[in-house]
């Protein structure tokens, strides 16, 4: 079979590090790819924006499953195109269609979803600029802090939690009336603020059936002991201490079950990935986001834990058999520490040569912002530059893999986290 992945990120690495060991794939394509993914695969100069592109590059390649990294395309209604064309029509896509994809596309459409199927959420109301002076009102007697969200998407900065009622009034107005983020900012969603630990869950439903995948926690924050901005993620572990057996069997009960029956009550097929952040406070789940794909940097410590056959896994999915999937996962503990530009999550500079990747040792390297400067330097060409994965029978034992590896590569400018997984070793004591 040959597959292409859509994106080029750490995530889009692993999955092609993954699905490049399996004998099912005989060839194996990444649009756009970084120069890590054309170490395992083809790399095809195709954005993942443009449709017509992929398409081309699917049927001269006899390519039969495409998979959908980020939400982009997605939301963007890729899965709906393949669908429209009948020369595609033998073509799977794991990724949900456009009408799924609003879980994660629309942040009104997400909370309406929660209530209408009793999924465990934070309250809220929806604003728009008509409703500008009611959603005031509401804000003034809203208790702080106040979580204030972008229904669109906003590429993770549509979030902002107040901690002042003036804070939360200025940034309503800005999202409403100043357009800060576009149309993603034309309605506003008024929501409760949730005091718990956060961890992610990730499922894969073919639209009958569906697996857990191994659970995760990220670290968003730039600063350690997560201070200063929020970033794209600065590291990731799994699995989570707190996440034990009873809290997942709640989340299973109470988010996963409902959820895709609400999707199926909806009408929605849903094939693909979906990415619950989740809030576990005093050991019940909470939905706090659905994404509708597998999460940066979660997947890195996600997939060298998936013992089984990743395109076999991904074939089942497509092909509606994954209740058949004998899904083994490592007991191994995965830490993943992501080495950033210096700048990021602000201005940073592109085209630094990077060394040191092939001295690292005993840990999975997966490139994020890399390309080729010419045919073989391989230099630093976005913000998240790699992400180095621990996997050790114990957590401190990860996260020593993960820093080691994080220290040996080198590039001007090089900033990572030195406390990623720490928090959860302390947990466990
Ligand atoms: P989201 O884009 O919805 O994942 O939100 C980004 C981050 O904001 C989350 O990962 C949480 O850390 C935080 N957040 C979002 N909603 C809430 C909430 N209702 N209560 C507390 N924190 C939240």
């Amino acid at each position: 079979m040959n597959i292409l992945i859509l994106g080029s990120g750490g995530r889009e690495h692993a999955f092609a590090w993954k699905i490049a060991q399996s004998p099912l794939c005989d060839s194996l394509y990444v649009a756009p790819g970084n120069a890590g993914t054309a170490s395992v695969a083809t790399n095809l100069s195709i954005s993942f924006n443009d449709f017509d592109a992929i398409a081309n590059a699917v049927l001269e390649n006899n390519i039969e499953l495409v998979i959908v990294g980020p939400e982009e395309p997605l939301v963007n209604g890729v899965v709906d195109y393949f669908e429209s064309r009948e020369d595609l029509a033998k073509v799977k896509l794991i990724g949900p269609n456009k009408a799924g994809a609003q879980l994660e596309g629309s942040k009104d459409f997400s909370k309406k979803f929660m209530q209408k199927y009793a999924i465990p959420t934070a309250s809220s109301q929806t604003f728009t600029a008509e409703t500008l002076e009611i959603g005031l009102e509401y804000l003034e007697s809203h208790p702080l802090p106040i979580v204030l969200k972008a229904d669109g998407l906003a590429a993770g900065k549509g979030v902002i939690i107040a901690e002042k009622h003036a804070e939360a009034e200025q940034a309503f107005k800005e999202m409403l009336l100043d357009g800060k983020f576009g149309s993603a900012g034309n309605k506003v969603v008024v929501e409760q603020f949730l005091k718990g630990i956060e961890l992610s869950v990730f499922v894969l439903t073919d639209g009958e059936h569906y697996k857990i995948l191994p659970e995760a926690k990220d670290y968003k924050r730039i600063g350690e002991n997560d201070t200063g901005l929020n970033t794209g993620g600065m590291g990731a572990v799994s699995p989570v201490a707190f996440a034990d057996a009873n809290f997942l069997r709640k989340v299973d009960e109470k988010v996963v079950k409902p959820t895709l029956n609400g999707l199926k009550s909806e009408g929605i097929k849903y094939v693909g990935f979906i990415f619950i952040g989740l809030m576990n406070i005093k050991g019940e789940p909470y939905v706090i986001e659905y994404n509708v794909r597998m999460g940066d940097p979660e997947t890195e410590v996600v997939i060298p834990r998936i013992q089984s056959d990743f395109a076999m896994l991904m074939a089942s999915t497509a092909k509606g058999t994954l209740n058949d999937f004998d899904m083994q996962i490592s007991s191994q503990v995965a830490v993943t520490t992501v080495v950033v530009s210096g700048g990021y999550p602000g201005d940073y500079e592109k085209g630094k040569v990077i060394s040191g990747s092939d001295k690292v040792e005993d840990v999975h390297l997966y490139h994020a912002g890399t390309t080729f400067n010419g045919n073989t330097e391989v230099v630093t060409n976005g913000g998240r530059v790699m992400a180095l994965t621990g996997l050790a029978n114990s957590l401190e034992n990860a996260v020593h893999k993960s820093q080691r590896a994080a220290q040996a590569v080198q590039f001007e400018g090089k900033y990572f986290r030195h406390d990623i997984g720490v928090d959860l070793i302390r947990y466990n004591d």
